[in-house]
């Protein structure tokens, strides 16, 4: 805990005293700073689906254009050209972000897909064909092993398009983050785990053995993490585990919705089948919302800096998580 001291103008220059919390991440060292008495990320009642009605004309995702105007996946990939489960549908990112980058929408007719919508059934299709498409680049390509399912969320997040989509990437190098996550030791992975799970303060709950928690140091806005020690990569998701995730993943970003946002990020950081002790884990991060005036959530303290600084516990947003996860429980 850091304090300061200034004179202040709401209290005719009188001296006032102000704190702010310092943390470190118990697995990378990553530091987050919790600033107290401000609203950094504003809540939203901005009529998004005006945006979505502008949009929607020009929509390569949506149901008259997606055909012919994504790319498919060569025959070494997927015979089919493109990857479907439910409404989801996976084809290549036409743009090369990685040596394979996928796309995959939620559905072409879900141009408007607003938080509170998202459902476990939804996000666990979307979740499948990336867990197909990393599984058949993992059997076509031995030297790419590196594999991540992400998702830029409305703008604010970095997505170029309104269509609600996910992005999958597999590369024979990790991303700086996958780096990092791939030197901890097993042993710190599980002493993290067993430490929050004892503590209880930031413990959400577990899903088929899926541990969800509000990390302690973060690097984002009301930031969730799920850890699955069976796997190591996504490619090694069963069923089950993709139907648990989209379960937590579904509570999550209703519970995003419930605080009043729109936008996030998440990933999905893998490592190689068979890098032992690894542990595949998620972090998901609410980002500022669409509206005239927004105020961006990525300052130099997170741009330059990798500090994040954020204005709300993680342990009162975990107590408001435990009720969505609790009420999607009992389901
Ligand atoms: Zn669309």
């Amino acid at each position: 805990m850091l304090s300061s001291e200034i004179l202040h103008p709401g209290h005719d220059f009188k001296p006032a005293r102000a704190e702010v919390e310092v943390r470190w991440d118990p697995l990378t060292g990553h530091s987050s700073r919790i600033v107290k008495g401000v609203t950094l990320l504003r809540a939203t009642a901005f009529d998004l689906e005006a945006v979505a009605r502008q949009t929607r004309q020009s929509c390569f995702f949506c149901p008259d254009r997606i055909e012919q105007a994504t790319p498919r996946l060569p025959a070494t990939i997927h015979a089919g050209g493109r990857i479907r489960r439910g409404s989801a549908v996976l084809f290549p990112n036409i743009v090369t972000y990685a040596q394979y980058s996928s796309v995959s929408v939620y559905g072409p007719e879900l141009h408007f897909l607003p938080l509170e919508r998202m459902t476990p059934r939804l996000v666990a299709d979307n979740l499948q064909t990336q867990v197909d498409f990393v599984s058949a680049v993992l059997r076509a390509d031995p030297q790419a092993q590196w594999a991540s399912i992400n998702a830029n969320h409305m703008l604010p997040s970095g997505s170029s398009l309104f269509h609600p989509h996910m992005q999958g990437s597999v590369d024979p190098y990790p991303t700086t983050f996958q780096r990092l996550l791939s030197e901890v030791s097993a042993e710190r992975f599980g002493a993290y785990l067993d430490a929050e799970r004892q503590f209880g303060e930031r413990y959400i709950g577990e899903f088929a053995g899926i541990e969800w928690l509000a990390s302690f140091a973060p690097v984002g806005f009301h930031e969730l993490r799920a850890f699955i020690p069976a796997a190591s990569s996504p490619a090694q998701l069963t069923r089950d585990l993709v139907e648990a995730l989209g379960r937590g993943l579904a509570a999550a970003l209703n519970l995003y919705a419930d605080l009043g946002y729109q936008s996030f990020n998440a990933a999905l950081y893998g490592a190689p089948p068979n890098a032992s002790g690894f542990m595949l884990n998620l972090r998901l991060v609410a980002r500022s919302n669409l509206e005239p005036l927004y105020r961006s959530d990525a300052t130099y303290y997170e741009r330059l800096h990798w500090q994040a600084m954020i204005d709300t516990s993680p342990e009162d947003l975990a107590v408001r998580a435990r009720e969505r996860f609790g009420r999607d429980h009992n389901n």
